[in-house]
């Protein structure tokens, strides 16, 4: 795959590379951590938007270690040469995936186990398989903070055994940094298998690409599929349109599965301080609906990276037709190690896990609303902020395709840039005088905007509706 990067993306009088500097100074950091791995003078602090952030000073350099860990600045390794460096024994390559052995559909066998994860539960199936067959002695991973001093409901953490790793099931759209877990493992003269969202799998990789002890450590990661990163503001939001305040979360999940519903319709739900449990379907609350961006954070608006282009094996939702009343969960799963392939066909000739193919077309098909946002959608902000004279990251795709997206798509492109943006800044003022009001209101308005955008013209209904009578 060619990189069409600078050149096409800088035109003159902006030829600067984009660094670290430039990741914090335009607020696209996305929180990861891996600048404070490799450089301890740098701090991840929570912002008053709940996002992660890094702090860092004028002493990192272009160039330096920490920017090239950095995954949104120019000088870390992109998807497209980690994955010429790691993956390329693999038989396979798209465009649109990257590297790959493998593609599959699969869920665990039984409901029970189903219950418990986000999709097809394979992610945790083959995290804890590694463990088991002795590839790894522990699962870096995110689970709840039961800690009584915590700052956040979720964190990095590692799980040593089965046991641990059952209780850090589903997905988590909460940012988090995986600096303090990594730098407290490394040297320990154990093996761990990391599992995160695409952009951090980026970092970590970057990192053991510089770092022999790393490398050596973490010989397995896993991606899960990344629509975009929310901040921890989206768990109070939904809360607290069930009634439950920020102070009065006790816990959140985010995928309860239910059986009224398909597959990609889940509910939310809250268990407050007073051991409470309150429950709704998602995408029914302002905010739950993952066009409208909610709570994104804006680096997630420079990512290209649907299949998690640099991990072992990358694991989504199987949103297709074919599953779609599935509502326990289907996984479709990329997969790029010959160890992980073995994982799954052993699971299946032993019962435990449902596994099929699936095409490279169906694959993407199932991501189709992240593929609008992550190449079209791309390609308009980057255009917007280049008009704008920012500066930005080198990307994968082509600005000479502007021209081929039409003006509703760059609508709806531009409106959820704004929701994401406005949706931190009216929260905070919800949050500061509480009253969520001030949220639901404004927001309220942009999501009926947004709806507008979706509809056709009045005439194209009455068309359509004509043809559909006779
Ligand atoms: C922010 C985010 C956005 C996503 N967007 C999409 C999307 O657009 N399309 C799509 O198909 N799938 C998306 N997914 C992936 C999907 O929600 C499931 O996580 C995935 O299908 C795996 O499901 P599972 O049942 O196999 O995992 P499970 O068996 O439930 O195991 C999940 C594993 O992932 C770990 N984990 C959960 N959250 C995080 C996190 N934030 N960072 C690191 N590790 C974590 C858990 O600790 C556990 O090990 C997203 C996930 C996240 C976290």
């Amino acid at each position: 795959m060619t990189t069409i990067g600078q050149d096409v993306n800088q035109p003159a009088g902006i030829p600067e590379v984009f660094t670290i500097n430039d990741v914090v100074d335009r607020g696209l950091c996305v929180g990861c951590g891996a600048c404070a791995v490799v450089d301890s003078n740098v701090k991840l602090t929570r912002n008053q938007y709940g996002s992660m952030v890094a702090a860092i000073d004028a002493n990192i350099l272009p160039g330096s270690i920490a920017d090239r860990v950095c995954p949104f600045s120019d000088n870390s390794l992109n998807e497209d040469v980690v994955g010429e460096r790691v993956f390329a024994s693999c038989e396979n390559f798209d465009q649109r995936t990257g590297y790959y052995t493998n593609l599959y559909y699969g869920r665990r066998f039984t409901e029970a186990e189903l219950l418990k994860s986000s999709s097809g539960g394979l992610t945790s199936y083959v995290a804890i398989e590694l463990l088991k067959r002795h590839h790894v002695d522990g699962i870096i991973h995110v689970g709840r903070d039961q800690s009584d001093d915590r700052d956040a409901l979720f964190k990095f953490m590692v799980s040593y055994t089965e046991e641990d790793a059952n209780a850090c099931k589903k997905s988590q759209y909460y940012s988090l940094s995986f600096d303090e877990v990594v730098r407290s493992i490394r040297g320990d003269g154990k093996r761990y298998v990391f599992v995160g969202v695409p952009c951090f799998v980026k970092s970590l990789r970057n990192i053991c690409l510089n770092d022999a002890v790393l490398n050596e450590q973490i010989p397995f990661m896993l991606g899960l599929v990344c629509g975009h990163l929310k901040s921890s503001r989206f768990a109070e939001l939904l809360a607290w349109q069930l009634s439950v305040p920020p102070e009065k979360i006790q816990s959140v999940d985010f995928r309860v599965k239910n059986n009224a519903s398909t597959v990609n319709s889940y509910d939310f739900q809250v268990v407050d301080s007073n051991q409470q449990a309150h429950a709704k379907t998602s995408n029914t609350m302002l905010g739950g609906n993952w066009g409208h961006a909610a709570f994104q954070l804006q680096a997630c608006d420079y990512c290209d990276d649907i299949f998690a282009e640099t991990a072992d094996a990358v694991f989504g939702d199987a949103w297709l037709p074919q599953f779609s009343t599935w509502w326990q969960g289907t996984n479709i799963v990329l997969v790029r190690n010959p160890i992980i392939d073995d994982i799954l066909e052993s699971g299946k000739n032993a019962g435990a896990i449902t596994l099929g193919g699936v095409s490279i077309d169906d694959l993407c098909k199932s991501q189709l609303g992240n593929f609008r946002h992550r190449k079209d959608g791309l390609i308009v902000r980057l255009d917007d902020d280049l008009k704008q004279g920012k500066k930005v990251p080198k990307k994968r795709v082509d600005l000479s395709a502007l021209g081929k997206i039409d003006q509703k798509r760059k609508k709806i492109v531009r409106l959820r840039k704004e929701m994401a943006v406005k949706s931190h800044e009216y929260f905070l003022q919800a949050r500061e005088k509480h009253d969520l009001s001030l949220y639901m209101k404004p927001m309220g308005q942009l999501a009926r905007n947004m709806l507008k955008l979706y509809r056709d013209p009045f005439m194209k209904r009455l068309i359509n509706r004509l043809k559909r009578y006779f």
